[in-house]
């Protein structure tokens, strides 16, 4: 048995932790199984899916360049050179990962599954580690549901999609969150047919219903989008994979068939792989861990950050929580995580970026004002001939505190920064519009759409 410290279990956002209480002289194992180190974000998630749809937006871009007088075409895409790319910048991060961490005192990496054997105790590579303060930040995987004839094919997630050597003619994407929608932009800009089947009645569930329809009318101007269609079955056969999908409403069942198939239905927890239960910590009703305001678990000294607590499944949120957590275990504090303010970002064409409440949400617990504005409304809009993109604000009408903000449009994870700072230090309409926005520039979409409220 190893004595430890510290044990951080998933180099994601635990990395952040190992190397804090590395830092701080304790004593300190890191786990992860890999195949590679440095979590989600870093190799499946945000950062190869970002690389993939950057130029994805440029080839969108050239081709609706006409509505500006300028002709032109893209001659041809390199899908080859777009991957790799992407897959180098993957293998050299790694490299400057394995160098920092080796470089870091008092911390020891150990590349394995690791499997909870009793009270603070970690059995991997077939040893076993006693910790005195442990963090599980072991984040999520693919949720692959039991869709009959599934198991016989060979599909596509957002993992084995970044090892695609060559371009499929045709691709069905099963699901229809900010997984399906990135990688439906990305296929659909470098040549695939491509065809979304969701189950529900919209698109990407957690935004405004009013965003998820422009989305659906964008994106069904490349791209086949089928909403209120549950994959039933999935069969093989010599023109590739036939999905077999049964309308919500009307019951009729339909066939799509494409080339290749990807599933991008959702996220599960990797709680299941750590078997939890041996060291009496707690799930949820949907298998993610059971957190406390301090992000400790059932277990005192047991923490869980990131997409293992199931709280907000975003990079930026699981790094936040590890911070978070890792104050509260090495300086015994109660800090809490601000929920109120998470923003998040959908990079599909149109992008979507929002933050605090749907308008559904906060009618039903506030007195609230609406505003929206449009994009063409404000002159650097309307310079860029930017028709459909909108904002929209919803403020309590009491006190004139912003509750929510959504964008869909070009540069919308960008322009919702401010409200998100707006919000975070308790400031409302007023603080957004006490500072000057430069003119003309997309940033007065914000100042405007606030204004815009009750009118
Ligand atoms: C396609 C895609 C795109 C995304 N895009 C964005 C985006 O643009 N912006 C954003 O904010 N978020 C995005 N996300 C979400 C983001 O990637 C995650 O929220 C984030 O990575 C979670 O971090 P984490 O530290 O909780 O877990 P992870 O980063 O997933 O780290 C968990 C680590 O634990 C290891 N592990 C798991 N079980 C064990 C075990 N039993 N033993 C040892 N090691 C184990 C894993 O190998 C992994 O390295 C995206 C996700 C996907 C899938």
């Amino acid at each position: 048995m190893k004595n430890y410290d510290v044990i951080v279990i998933g180099s994601g956002s635990g990395a952040l932790i190992s190397d804090e209480a590395a830092n701080r002289g304790k004593k300190t194992a890191l786990i992860d199984k890999g195949p590679l180190i440095g979590g989600t974000c870093l190799n499946w998630g945000c950062i190869p899916s970002k690389q993939l749809i950057y130029p994805a937006d440029r080839i969108v871009e050239i081709e609706e360049a006409g509505k500006f007088g300028i002709s032109a075409a893209v001659e041809d895409v390199d899908f080859g050179a777009i991957m790799e790319r992407m897959r180098r910048s993957r293998r050299e991060s790694q490299k400057h990962l394995r160098r920092g961490m080796k470089s870091v005192k008092n911390l020891t990496l150990y590349e394995g599954e690791a499997r909870f054997a009793g009270d603070y105790t970690l059995e991997v590579n077939g040893e076993r580690l006693r910790g005195g303060q442990i963090f599980i930040a072991t984040g999520s995987r693919p949720l692959v549901p039991p869709v009959p004839g599934l198991e016989g094919v060979d599909y596509l997630t957002n993992e084995s999609a970044l090892e695609l050597e060559e371009l499929p003619e045709s691709l069905i994407i099963v699901g229809g969150g900010y997984i399906a929608v990135e990688y439906g932009h990305f296929f659909a800009a470098m040549g695939t047919a491509v065809t979304i089947l969701e189950m529900a009645d919209r698109l990407v569930l957690a935004e405004e219903p009013e965003i998820a329809e422009l989305l659906k009318k964008k994106l069904g101007e490349r791209l086949t989008v089928r909403t209120g269609a549950g994959a039933e079955a999935v069969e093989v056969g010599r023109d590739g994979v036939t999905v077999v999908t049964r309308d919500r409403k009307t019951g009729r069942r339909r066939r799509y068939t494409a080339q290749r198939l990807m599933m991008a239905v959702g996220r599960r927890s990797n709680a299941d792989l750590l078997g939890v239960e041996k060291a009496g910590v707690k799930l949820d009703e949907r298998g993610f861990i059971r957190t406390n305001a301090r992000l400790e678990t059932s277990v005192p000294n047991v923490f869980a950050v990131g997409d293992a607590n199931g709280r907000q499944m975003f990079t930026h949120m699981a790094n936040r929580e590890a911070a978070i957590a890792a104050h509260n275990a090495l300086h015994g504090t109660h800090l809490k995580v601000d929920y109120n303010t998470v923003p998040h970002a959908v990079y599909s064409h149109p992008q979507i970026a929002a933050v605090g409440l749907r308008e559904d949400e906060a009618a039903a617990r506030h007195d609230i004002v609406v505003g929206r504005t449009n994009y063409y409304d404000v002159a650097k809009g309307e310079a860029m001939l930017e028709a459909e993109g909108f904002a929209k604000v919803i403020l309590d009408k009491k006190t004139g505190k912003l509750l929510g903000f959504h964008v869909i449009g070009p540069y919308a994870p960008v322009l919702i920064q401010e409200v998100v700072n707006a919000m975070t230090s308790g400031g409302g309409a007023d603080e957004l519009n006490q500072g000057i926005h430069i003119h003309p520039a997309l940033s007065e979409l914000i100042p405007v759409t606030v204004n815009s409220a009750g009118e």
